[in-house]
């Protein structure tokens, strides 16, 4: 059916690698292209697929990214790579006329600000060049976005109150390590929180609100209220929520590990001199933590992340309730293709987003999001791929029971 490009060798890379080979009459052909070709060539090994081409890549340079495509000639690029990459490879996608889709929105290297203004702004120039964008194809944003447009589609005539929840109850056994590249992680958590609340974004200090949620099959986590890029969209593209916000799980020794980092300035993105050479402190960090795709052995617990929504039923027009999960299985996961669950959580949708794209499913030109396109082939795809949803109605939202 056609030719995927991924870029980034990373956790989701490898995940997403797994899968498009798995689905062979879809992804016909299969390039992975990454900063660091050892790490492609471990990834297609692992995989044993002959299909799945490599290639070194420094996709800061657009007309390296430029010259790959050409070379390639693939019907969707699916950048896995880091945010701050994401306007080049669109800049490479628009010179080559090649569709495009990411599982993060673009952050400045020096700024840690996170915002769709950016990538929006392509709008029209995806638009006049005939090609689409999918933004923010992971699970969060991702799936959560899909879920939300299929609850509207299916179930409210009015959907009022939003509360993404996003747990993971893994235990990895390592110290301290993020499950997800950890300067963008950290970067994420340490800013301050923001919600939507009646027509405006309310800040608050960096996890400054927390209360305990029960997740299914695990019970209750302390879960701490951030800003998350989907609720920029999903306020934008649903309008009539009047409260939309994100919460996800921490555990006491994280906080504790990340307060004492932050307080001897090693999560600062400020460079430094240190012997007479500028380093970033989280930079350094970063090298020193373990990497996303080194987690999987001996992960044990689930994760679970859904869309808890309240608002007013289709045809009744009464008040309804609703929640939508997937719960994810480390081990697993990593029984299935090496990987630990936030990795393979992110890695999946963003294949069945390209599926969406080459199967005509998701059809149109310009920059949109995943909440734009009809959810139900996604959803059911989700079922087939190894995340499936579980959906209750009418029951009281966990995270309005405390
Ligand atoms: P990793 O750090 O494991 O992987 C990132 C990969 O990108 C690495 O292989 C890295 O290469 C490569 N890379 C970095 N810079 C460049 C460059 N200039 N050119 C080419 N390749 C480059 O991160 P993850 O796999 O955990 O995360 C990947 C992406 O997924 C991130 O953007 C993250 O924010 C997003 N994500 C989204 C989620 C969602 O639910 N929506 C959840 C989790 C992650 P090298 O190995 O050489 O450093």
């Amino acid at each position: 059916m056609g030719k995927v490009l991924i870029i980034g060798a990373g956790g989701v890379g490898a995940v997403v690698a797994f899968k498009c080979a798995q689905q062979s009459e879809i992804f016909t052909e299969i390039m992975l292209a990454s900063r660091t070709l050892s790490k492609c060539d471990k990834i297609a090994q692992s995989i044993g697929n002959q299909r799945i081409k490599t290639a070194q890549l420094d996709a800061d340079n657009v007309a390296e990214t430029v010259a790959l495509i050409e070379r390639f000639e693939p019907d969707i690029v699916i950048n896995v790579a880091l945010p701050y990459q994401d306007l080049n490879i669109m800049e490479a996608c628009l010179q080559t006329k090649t569709s495009y889709l990411d599982t993060a929105n673009y952050e400045p290297k020096e700024v840690a600000k996170f915002e769709y203004k950016w990538q929006w702004a392509y709008n029209q120039r995806f638009k006049d060049a005939g090609i689409l964008a999918i933004l923010g194809c992971g699970f969060d944003p991702g799936v959560t976005g899909v879920f939300t447009s299929y609850a509207q589609k299916h179930y409210f005539e009015q959907m009022n109150y939003l509360d993404i929840v996003d747990c993971n109850a893994g235990d990895h056994g390592k110290a301290f390590a993020t499950n997800f590249n950890p300067e963008i992680n950290i970067r994420e958590i340490t800013q301050k929180g923001k919600y939507w609340k009646d027509g405006q974004w309310i800040e608050t200090q960096p996890l400054e609100i927390h209360k305990p949620i029960q997740y299914p099959n695990i019970g209750a986590k302390e879960s701490y209220l951030l800003f998350h890029e989907e609720l920029e969209s999903l306020v934008k593209n649903f309008p009539t929520l009047k409260q939309a916000r994100f919460w996800m799980t921490f555990g006491e020794k994280y906080i504790n590990v990340l307060n004492v980092l932050q307080e001897v300035g090693m999560t600062s993105i400020k460079p430094i001199l240190y012997e007479g050479r500028e380093i970033v402190p989280l930079q350094f960090l970063k090298a020193v933590l373990p990497e996303p795709a080194s987690l999987g052995a001996g992960y044990k617990g689930q994760t679970s992340i859904g869309c808890q929504i309240k608002g007013l039923a289709k045809e009744s027009g009464k008040e309804l309730t609703y929640y939508v999960w997937n719960n994810c299985d480390h081990a697993q996961v990593f029984k299935e293709c090496g990987a630990q669950a936030v990795s393979y959580t992110t890695g999946v949708p963003a294949m069945i987003g390209a599926m969406m794209y080459l199967k005509n499913q998701w059809t149109g030109v310009g920059v949109k999001n995943v909440e734009e396109f009809d959810p139900d082939p996604f959803m059911e795809q989700l079922n087939c791929c190894g995340l499936p949803w579980h959906e209750q109605i009418g029951l009281p939202l966990p995270v309005e029971s405390n």
